[in-house]
């Protein structure tokens, strides 16, 4: 406790969530990874397996005929390390699918022995970057790629299925495909009841990813998703309970690349289980992602530019920062390879220097898990106050957790200390982005405090003026 001078009592009239520690979330989204399969091929493959009447993507219409003839089935492993050699030098975090069973050629685990020989065959016939010739070669090549993305990408990466193919659904019994859409399947068992067998079709996908040795953390719908999307929320928190797996989790489904202010949703929390799935959108669309697809050429610092010119004054991403938007932005596995050009890639390369060169302070790169978590907390934790203590029963933790404290009074306008569960934050003079866990500031009669809020309940203390 503080000892207050006489006359000198200090009040705490609201509380407030503010962004994690005063800064824009910012988080990149890889979609669509898997070992070497390139996956728009496969996808324009499995769209002649479609029921007449579905609704197919561009590339298997007329306009895309041309377009598919062209495209080549593999990316090789040697983008992959390309890829990792950039992502571990470069600081960034965000999200990165893994396949279980990519377009259903078989299991990662057992090599895509699924693969049929004939299309081994014509791999290798394509003269595609990469092909092997036999299946043992591609069994150790895709082995490789595993071990790569396990051991290198998930410290700045939550790791998600995308369903298990992302192209038809599967049958669990026999473990085929079927003729249905993967993404029609999930919507079509979010709305059936009870929810098991959706629950059971995602935790399966989940405990394939942790047999091949990674830590799945969240969920990403494959294509388009028509269901109830609280329901699938839901299921995904149910599924990652079953595989003992994070309570908070979150789902990358919807992107909007219009709305002012594009903020996490969620879909599902269980107070008395601590259970909570966060719907997690995209801010920003993918552009030139078509041409990528088909190996079009592409400059990478027009690319850039629709998400951030090069001072850092126009494009999407200050648009979101004006409104105090989290900035989450994606790309497919295939527009990054672009057919060999890395156009993707080079596009997004810049995208993250110009971020980390201009927007350094004012952003706070995060994986979706944690934009969930930040959300979540924030949304479901219950303020009090009582004089200079302010109580917070919060269900869940939180790093970098932040809150503004009005004060009343006339007589106190510096609060000369702040305790979070009796132990003193360090006052900090304000300025612009330089709040830290651990410190607190002041300005304009508000106190911001930047700690790392524990599950349950947290005293926060004011002491009066200087
Ligand atoms: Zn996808």
């Amino acid at each position: 406790m503080f000892a207050e001078a006489a006359g000198d009592a200090t009040s705490i009239a609201d509380v407030k969530v503010e962004l994690p520690l005063l800064r824009t979330p910012i988080c990149f989204i890889v979609d669509d990874g898997a070992p070497c399969v390139n996956p728009v091929y496969y996808w324009a493959r499995d769209c002649d397996k479609m029921p007449p009447g579905t609704a197919k993507p561009w590339i298997h219409t007329e306009a895309g005929a041309g377009a598919r003839s062209n495209l080549t089935p593999c990316i090789p492993l040697s983008f992959l390390q390309e890829y990792v050699a950039w992502a571990n030098a470069v600081p960034h975090k965000g999200k990165f699918t893994v396949l279980p069973i990519p377009m259903g050629l078989g299991r990662i685990t057992e090599g895509l022995k699924g693969c049929p020989k004939t299309e081994v065959d014509a791999w290798v016939k394509q003269g595609a970057p990469g092909s092997l010739a036999q299946e043992s070669g591609l069994k150790a090549e895709v082995d490789a790629w595993i071990q790569l993305v396990r051991d290198n990408l998930p410290q700045m990466y939550d790791i998600t299925p995308e369903c298990w193919t992302h192209t038809l659904g599967l049958d669990l019994n026999s473990m085929k495909t079927t003729s249905e859409i993967e993404s029609d399947l999930l919507s079509r068992l979010s709305q059936s009841d009870p929810l098991t067998e959706l629950v059971e079709y995602i935790s399966g996908a989940l405990s394939a990813l942790k047999a091949a040795g990674f830590d799945p953390t969240g969920f990403t719908n494959p294509a388009w998703f028509k269901g109830d999307k609280k329901r699938y929320g839901q299921a995904i928190a149910e599924a990652f309970l079953k595989i003992d797996g994070p309570k908070v989790t979150f789902i990358f489904v919807d992107v909007d690349q219009k709305s002012p202010k594009v903020l996490p949703q969620t879909l599902y929390v269980d107070r008395s289980r601590k259970l909570a799935c966060v719907n997690v959108p995209a801010s920003c669309n993918e552009p030139f992602a078509a041409q990528a697809w088909l190996g079009a050429k592409i400059d990478p610092s027009a690319y850039a530019d629709t998400y951030l010119t090069a001072d850092g004054a126009r494009g999407r991403f200050a648009d979101l920062m004006e409104t105090g938007s989290p900035i989450v932005f994606f790309a497919h596995w295939n527009t990054l390879w672009a057919e060999g050009t890395q156009g993707g890639l080079r596009g997004v390369q810049e995208i993250i220097a110009r971020v980390n060169r201009v927007l350094a302070k004012q952003v706070v790169w995060m994986k979706p898990s944690e934009i969930a978590r930040w959300h979540v907390a924030g949304e479901t934790c219950r303020f009090k106050t009582d004089g200079n203590l302010a109580t917070i029963e919060s269900l869940f933790a939180c790093e970098n957790f932040t809150v503004s404290l009005g004060i009343a009074g006339s007589a106190v306008k510096e609060p000369r200390g702040v305790t979070v569960n009796g132990r003193p934050l360090r006052k900090i003079p304000y300025r612009e982005f330089a709040l830290e866990e651990g410190t607190f500031t002041c300005k304009d009669g508000r106190v911001f405090a930047g700690f790392r809020l524990p599950e349950g309940r947290t005293e926060l203390e004011v002491a009066g003026s200087e």
